[in-house]
């Protein structure tokens, strides 16, 4: 937004020699944006949008909808809006100054904004109201034509996914269920013949799917993959076309009219508890839960080859869900429609997954690729891969090794002597939070002072991410500590809280260490059936350039490899790029495992970072002093 507001147009509406700023519009979530007090402190995304949503059905009374929200049949509204979109556009505003000019003008600026869409120039908006063909339309938001710039675009392939992909417990299934067959009782006699089947046939896809999950319960079941036809299956279900009970459900308003239904008729027995338990079943209670299956119904009408079903026994319970596997096809409608598209991100290294995943249909040529260096001086930043420890311990993660406790405890003492050498802030990342809480308790195992926790803890205050843990309050703590001068360590995850959009500059992060090599769990269904349709797409291609089938296939499996360790290293440069944040920030970078030595994992590191590698055949008393050259040259330079 900043560097928006420095630009000057001439102006448009005369040849004066006036200049003006470009239109802006930032469009945010309701989460963002939402300015009723009894909405906004609801804990989560979902519970705010529903929340919302639920506010403007028609059985609300006036007094109860949210006062903020603008009426179309209300001229008084209409002007309203047309001051805020004028207001907005008036000068570059980020989605904070959006907030207080809704709260300002008592008027809803999440729904306000979008009135100003068509008056911009440059629309700034999150990914899932981009990649969503149904939002775009929804807003008015076209892309024909114009130049399309996905920032922090690592995320892409995922935020694809994520648009299309839909999981559901067994329970909110089971909920479904009974909503329809409660409604359906009700009103057997008003519901018309056609209406009748269409809702009869989305039980039985219901049963088919809860039978499903039902051998999940099983504790030897393991997760599996499957085709949309194993899933519906039953008497009576291969009439079914998902694509007719979607567009029914859409016409007749299905979802709305059965949950409104759903909760009225639970009303009477929620009034009879207290007061305080009625309002934490409101929280509680799964909702929306029909929605959430017509997003499995819609997944049931994409190609095979697309995406799949999986079933796994779950962490509470089993899920199903859907994977989209082929991001292609749906970003290929936005990109035909642009006139350009630009991905942008500071770890889109390595390139050949984005041509590969996204534009394989793309003529090479109209692909270009651009890799800019880092702001930083050379010197700023070391690169030391460690394949062994203090005692020479090997640092093997593999999953198969990485219980090893003396390769454990050779880990802490390599943390220990960093927390002495090392000022400031220190990071650690581990492959996942399983083996964080394994390390973290081995660490603090034996009592009193021998535990390494201990010794660790008297040179810098240790921090722990979890899953649980409020990540603001603890990110407070940490640098608080840090501005004490007392030191800290931050035990983290990659993929985790900490490990994206978080700024670890200066004092925050002097040294971080990545601990092993977090490779997606290759035993998992989901992760095979990935596998297996990268393999399946380049054998394909091969085939079809004419190359013999013994090659198709090792090149189709080298694809496979590269894929998984892309994904990993990709996930690596995330975490590691926290600590560097601007031209005079330094740190730096343990890569902590013997695999980190070998050249095919360093050619997936940031061009900017290769350049700072160190030898990995360095004996640690080397590592280390050089460790303290580092920063002692630093601490003199400043
Ligand atoms: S209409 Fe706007 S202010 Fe009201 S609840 Fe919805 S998002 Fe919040």
């Amino acid at each position: 937004m900043k560097e928006l507001g420095k630009i000057r147009l001439p102006s448009a509406a005369s040849d004066s020699g006036d200049e003006e700023t470009i239109k802006h519009v930032p469009l945010g979530s309701r989460k963002n944006l939402c300015i009723n007090p009894r909405v906004a402190r609801l804990s989560s995304t979902t519970a705010i949008n529903e929340r919302c949503l639920d506010l403007q059905k028609p059985n609300v009374t006036q007094s109860q909808k949210c006062e903020f929200l603008p009426s179309n049949a209300s001229i008084t509204d209409k002007q309203r809006i047309e001051t805020f979109r004028d207001n907005t556009i008036a000068q570059i505003q980020d989605i904070e100054d959006i907030a207080t000019l809704g709260k300002r003008m008592k008027l809803c600026p999440y729904y306000a904004s979008r009135a100003a869409i068509s008056a911009t120039e440059v629309l700034t908006l999150p990914y899932p109201l981009l990649l969503q063909k149904s939002a775009r339309q929804a807003l008015g938001v076209d892309v024909k034509d114009n130049v399309v710039i996905i920032d922090e675009a690592h995320n892409l392939t995922a935020a694809i996914a994520d648009t299309l992909s839909a999981s559901m417990p067994l329970s909110h299934l089971d909920l479904a269920r009974k909503q329809l067959l409660g409604y359906c009782q009700k009103f057997k006699n008003k519901l018309k013949g056609k209406n009748r089947v269409y809702i009869a046939q989305i039980i039985k896809l219901l049963n088919s799917c809860i039978s499903r999950l039902q051998q999940a319960n099983n504790s030897r079941f393991t997760d599996t993959s499957l085709l949309a036809t194993e899933l519906i299956t039953g008497t009576g279900t291969d009439l079914i076309q998902p694509h007719k009970l979607v567009q029914y459900i859409q016409e007749s308003k299905l979802i709305f009219k059965v949950e409104g239904y759903a909760e009225l008729h639970e009303q009477p027995a929620q009034s009879r508890l207290p007061k305080s338990t009625n309002q934490v079943l409101k929280q509680i209670q799964p909702r929306g839960v029909l929605a959430e299956f017509q997003k499995l119904l819609i997944a049931l009408m994409n190609p095979t080859s697309e995406g799949r079903f999986f079933i796994s026994r779950g962490e509470q319970e089993p899920l199903l869900k859907y994977t989209l596997l082929d991001p292609q096809a749906h970003f290929e409608e936005l990109v035909s429609e642009a006139r350009a598209v630009v991905l942008a991100g500071g770890t889109m290294s390595p390139m050949s997954d984005w041509s590969e995943q996204l534009f394989a249909y793309v003529e090479p040529e109209r692909l270009e690729t651009y890799s800019f260096g880092h702001v930083i001086e050379r010197d700023n930043v070391v690169v030391q891969p460690l394949s062994q420890g203090s005692s020479g311990i090997e640092f093997d993660f593999t999953f198969s090794n990485r219980k090893s406790e003396r390769m454990i405890y050779e880990l802490a003492a390599v943390v220990e002597k960093l927390c002495s050498t090392a000022p400031d802030g220190i990071i650690v990342f581990f492959p996942s939070y399983d083996y964080l809480a394994l390390v973290a308790s081995l660490w603090m195992r034996e009592a009193g002072n021998a535990s390494p926790f201990m010794r660790i803890s008297a040179l810098k205050r240790i921090f722990q991410e979890s899953k649980e843990v409020n990540i603001d309050d603890l990110l407070k703590d940490y640098s608080s500590t840090i501005s004490s001068g007392k030191g800290a360590l931050m035990l983290a995850v990659v993929g985790g809280k900490l490990s994206e959009g978080i700024n670890f500059s200066d004092k925050l992060g002097r040294v971080v260490l990545c601990v092993g090599l977090p490779y997606p769990n290759i035993q998992s269904a989901e992760w095979k059936a990935k596998v297996e349709y990268i393999e399946h797409k380049r054998y394909t291609k091969l085939k079809q350039e004419g190359l013999p089938e013994g090659e198709c296939k090792t090149r189709a499996q080298a694809a496979g490899r590269e894929y998984a360790d892309n994904t990993t290293m990709r996930a690596v440069n995330q975490s590691i790029g926290r600590v560097i944040r601007h031209k005079n920030d330094y740190a730096a970078i343990f890569l902590v495992d013997k695999r980190y030595a070998m050249s095919r994992i360093q050619g997936k590191l940031p061009a900017w970072l290769k350049e700072s590698i160190r030898s990995c055949a360095a004996p640690w008393d080397v590592v280390d002093e050089n460790c303290a050259a580092f920063f002692a040259g630093k601490s003199r330079a400043t």
